[in-house]
């Protein structure tokens, strides 16, 4: 079965003292957690704060990943930062093409395959993001505008043993609303065949697919049942302690 996997994403939030706060009430409330060890527990937090939280979490559960990568090694890229660096900072995961990086930042399909083999060839998971707008789905178009995302940076000679998507649809990041459990189960279920198609059946059963998009304590129960949800990306409620841990621990209570 596949080990869920329920990851933080802070986005650009966070002071030195504010983040050691928030490591240390999730390391306090996670040791709690009856069977703890059925869920991956990861923190992204900005790039100046990887280093202090990779000494934060020591010796805790908590592994640590990176919210974005260059695709180059290194060179004359300023502002940017490569994937040996974060892999030296201690992060073992990269979260790749999350919409915040496709809307803002213009990150298209052909750049986030390049960053994805970047993350991979660098032995670190890529944590792969899709999701369709409202216009989208209004327009009966997520389907085909998933699949698009999916066929054009997931190839067979890309390793999928390090790989892991996570759905979320644009318009349930940070708007409160939620994807239906029927919605999420659907897409993701949608991921795996392609997944299969694109591997094998065998591969796409072992490969991690995550919702996010609004999951807070009060919704994750549910969304973390359905069949083909194996976690979750969490935003806002990643940033307090309690709410992350809540959602940590019913990921935990789970049985599928
Ligand atoms: C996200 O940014 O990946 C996200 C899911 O945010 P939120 O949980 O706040 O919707």
């Amino acid at each position: 079965m596949r080990k869920a996997l329920i990851a933080g994403n802070w986005k650009m939030n966070k002071t030195l003292a504010e983040a050691r706060e928030l490591v240390a009430g999730i390391r306090e409330q996670i040791v709690k957690i009856n069977n703890i060890g059925d869920v991956d527990v990861l923190i992204c937090p900005p790039f100046q704060l990887l280093m202090p939280m990779a000494k934060a979490i020591d010796g805790s559960c908590i592994m640590l990943g990176a919210q974005n990568a260059h695709h180059e090694p290194f060179g004359a890229f300023t502002g940017e930062v490569s994937v040996s660096m974060l892999k030296d900072a201690g992060c073992t995961h990269v979260i790749i093409g999350h919409s915040e990086r496709r809307r803002l930042f213009g990150e298209d399909n052909a750049l986030l395959a390049k960053k994805v083999r970047a993350v991979l060839h660098g032995d670190l998971t890529a944590i792969y993001c899709v999701g369709e707008t409202l216009e989208e789905r209004e327009a009966n178009q997520t389907d085909r505008v998933i699949r698009a995302q999916v066929a054009a940076v997931i190839a067979r000679d890309i390793s999928s043993d390090r790989l892991v998507i996570a759905y979320e649809p644009v318009w349930a990041i940070g708007t409160g609303r939620t994807a239906t459990t029927e919605q999420a189960q659907a897409v993701h279920a949608a991921i795996r065949s392609q997944l299969a198609e694109i591997y094998d059946l065998a591969i796409s059963k072992k490969i991690r697919v995550l919702y996010g998009g609004s999951m807070k304590p009060d919704n994750a129960g549910q969304l973390l049942q359905q069949p083909d949800v194996d976690g979750g990306l969490i935003g806002g409620a990643c940033l307090s302690a309690s709410d992350f841990s809540a959602i940590i621990s019913l990921a935990a209570s789970v049985s599928k």
